[in-house]
């Protein structure tokens, strides 16, 4: 039996993957500090005796014994990582060398969970891991944006300068139920938009794109990554490279529900990339893995969670 931590593990890719890990049968400490994420999301592994639960920040050093880390402790959202930069910055950094030390400390194996946003506002289409990205080093996004790809630095010395075993997964934009109601990103804001009948709010023109991949699909390729031999260290993508304009989007949801509501156009915050798809060869390589679920399938559990939320919730999806 391995015992595994998972930091962030009360978020919405989390909580699932500390369900996947359960089902395998590993014993799950699961570390979240709710800054973001919800004990509902766990409320139903509470009484797993595999199942631990710990509050705890990031941002300070944790002791525990563990044969693996997956360190997904980070608010994702443009909205929620934007809304305490200094915390974000915190988070990924100092999250990451409190990780890495434990994992040194207890020679685990340790995944990271980076973002596609190491690729900023791409010059390059579709992304390989090879490319270095545009990002600004001082915009709104870089809180998030140069945090994770400090992360993924500080991956790597320890990998080089210590021999530890560590992983690196790209994550492209990923959605699916549990994801928080009010996070402000593209699939749950259109989805309970159009669910409620109200406006769709597009930014832009909506021509910027983004490859939406399944949760499902995602903690998969996590969990395979995380099994591959010590010398493969990643950066691996993992996302679906189903490429959509945000306008396509809106309309297939509004399809998907059929809604009422309306497209409206709001501005589009700086920074914003005008393009991001993956390119998985690598993933389909190493991983042997490559994404199931098609868009409007996984639109479709997206909705009927959402839907059951508001039915059951809506003070949470007003919060
Ligand atoms: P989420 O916000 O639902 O989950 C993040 C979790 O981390 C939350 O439960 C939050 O409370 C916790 N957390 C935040 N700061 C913490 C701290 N200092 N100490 C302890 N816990 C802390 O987001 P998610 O979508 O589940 O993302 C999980 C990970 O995957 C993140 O690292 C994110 O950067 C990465 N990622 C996600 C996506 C996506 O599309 N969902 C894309 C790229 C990368
Ligand atoms: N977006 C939008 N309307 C919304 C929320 C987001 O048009 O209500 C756009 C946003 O400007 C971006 C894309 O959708 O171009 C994806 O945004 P999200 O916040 O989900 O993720 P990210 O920008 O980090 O990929």
């Amino acid at each position: 039996m391995r015992r595994v931590l998972v930091t962030g593990g009360g978020g919405f890719l989390g909580s699932y993957l500390c369900e996947k890990l359960l089902e395998r049968g590993d014993e799950v400490i699961c570390v979240d500090n709710f800054y973001t994420g919800s004990k509902r999301n766990i409320m139903h592994l509470l009484s797993d005796p595999a199942f631990e639960l710990v509050r705890h920040d990031v941002t300070f050093p944790l002791y525990v014994e563990v044969d693996e880390i997956y360190n997904l402790a980070c608010p994702a959202s443009p909205v929620h990582y934007q809304r305490d930069p200094v915390q974000t910055v915190k988070t990924c950094v100092h999250g990451a060398i409190n990780m890495l030390g434990l994992a040194k400390r207890i020679r685990a194996k340790i995944l990271q969970a980076s973002t596609s946003e190491v690729y900023g506002d791409p010059a390059i289409h579709p992304q390989e891991e090879s490319y270095w990205g545009n990002v600004n080093p001082i915009g709104i996004r870089s809180c998030y944006d140069e945090g994770k790809r400090c992360a993924e630095t500080l991956f790597n010395c320890y990998s080089m300068q210590c021999g530890l075993r560590t992983k690196i997964v790209r994550i492209f934009n990923t959605y699916g139920p549990r994801m928080h109601p009010n996070d402000g990103r593209v699939v749950s804001n259109f989805i309970l938009q159009a669910l409620q009948n109200n406006d769709i709010t597009i930014y832009g023109d909506g021509s910027q794109t983004r490859s939406f991949c399944y949760r499902d699909d995602l903690i998969d390729a996590m969990m395979r990554m995380m099994d591959t031999p010590d010398e493969e260290h990643g950066p691996v993508n993992i996302g679906n490279p189903g490429e959509f304009t945000i306008l396509q989007l809106a309309e297939e949801i509004i399809r998907l529900t059929d809604s009422k509501s309306r497209i409206v156009r709001q501005p589009l915050p700086a920074d914003d990339p005008k393009q991001r798809r993956p390119d998985i060869t690598k993933a389909q390589k190493i991983l042997g893995w490559q994404p199931v679920t098609p868009l409007r399938d996984g639109l479709v559990k997206t909705i009927a969670y959402f839907d059951e939320l508001l039915k059951t919730d809506p003070d949470f999806c007003r919060s």
